[in-house]
């Protein structure tokens, strides 16, 4: 059988376990004070379930570069298809939920940051218009922040991670949580540069007001995705706490931290390692992890 063919059947099914095997577990609640240190923690522990599934891609690739093409078969593993059908759909489905949040319309959210290799933002003039301009230059400025940590980039990619991890609740809560502490580290970010937190906060609440009579939230189409752009307003549930941290004094660790831009931090250079050691593992010893396996599922 083709070479190829089998390395995306091996990835989905390993991979889809492994991935199945971790997303129910809740995780540990974010309780940094600092919004800038929990919106980074929630995003690693977004990312702790599928970790395992890119190591094992990578062994697996390793693998597969020492297989001749095709790889020489005596049957199908038929096995091996029963299994791979469950996360194939898992799979697809994520895939069409990603191409979805593309096609959405900034328009829906009042002001977004949109685009992921240079993101703009759009500000719905008809928003623009009921409000003052200090609430409007807060606004950018939160868009700003935004905009300089490409976050529509990366709320998409969190969508597709947790789309992966699909139909567990806590890996929908785990995204929930990232994308709050995202929205409390933009304000942080901004009100650090020079913006005050009531002109947000008043912002905030116009931009609420106005999605509840121009744009009621739309969730019809494949299961409520959720389009890949960055917003002013995420989720009116945690609208209480925001508006609460607007309107009392900025924390004294979130002063000075404005136009520092996201470096690649030492869990991203730890993952590039494991997963240049994994490939190599995949090449020495994979042959005999994968045949085993092949043989059970003939
Ligand atoms: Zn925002």
């Amino acid at each position: 059988m083709g070479r190829e063919w089998l390395l995306s059947v091996l990835i989905i099914v390993l991979g889809g376990l492994s991935t199945q095997a971790l997303a129910w577990l809740p995780g540990r609640d974010g309780a940094h004070a600092q919004a800038e240190a929990r919106e980074r923690a929630c995003w690693y522990r977004l990312w702790q379930p599928i970790a395992p599934m890119l190591l094992i891609a990578a062994g697996l690739c390793g693998w597969a570069l020492t297989q001749p093409d095709p790889v020489p078969d005596r049957l199908e593993p038929w096995g091996l298809y029963g299994a791979w059908l469950p996360f194939a759909l898992i799979f697809g489905r994520a895939c069409l939920r990603a191409g979805w949040a593309l096609l959405r319309s900034p328009a829906e959210c009042g002001i977004a940051t949109v685009g992921f290799l240079q993101p703009q933002v759009v500000f719905s003039p008809f928003l623009a218009k009921g409000l003052e301009e200090r609430a409007i230059r807060a606004a950018l400025a939160h868009e700003a922040a935004h905009a300089k940590h490409r976050d529509p980039a990366r709320i998409w990619l969190a969508q597709f991670a947790t789309d992966l991890q699909w139909p567990w609740p806590a890996a929908a809560r785990r995204l929930d949580r990232w994308r709050e502490a995202l929205e409390l580290a933009r304000d942080d970010e901004a009100r650090a540069g020079g913006v005050d937190g009531a002109d947000l906060a008043a912002a905030v609440l116009a931009t609420v007001r106005f999605l509840g009579r121009a744009a009621p939230e739309r969730r019809a189409g494949l299961g409520g995705s959720e389009p890949a752009h960055a917003r002013l307003v995420d989720d009116a549930r945690a609208l209480r706490e925001r508006v609460s941290r607007l309107l009392a004094p900025l924390p004294e660790a979130a002063r000075g931290r404005r136009g520092r831009g996201r470096r690649p931090g030492l869990a991203v250079l730890l993952m590039l390692a494991a997963l240049l050691a994994a490939t190599g593992l995949g090449i020495v010893y994979g042959e005999r992890l994968v045949q085993p396996l092949l043989a059970l599922t003939l």
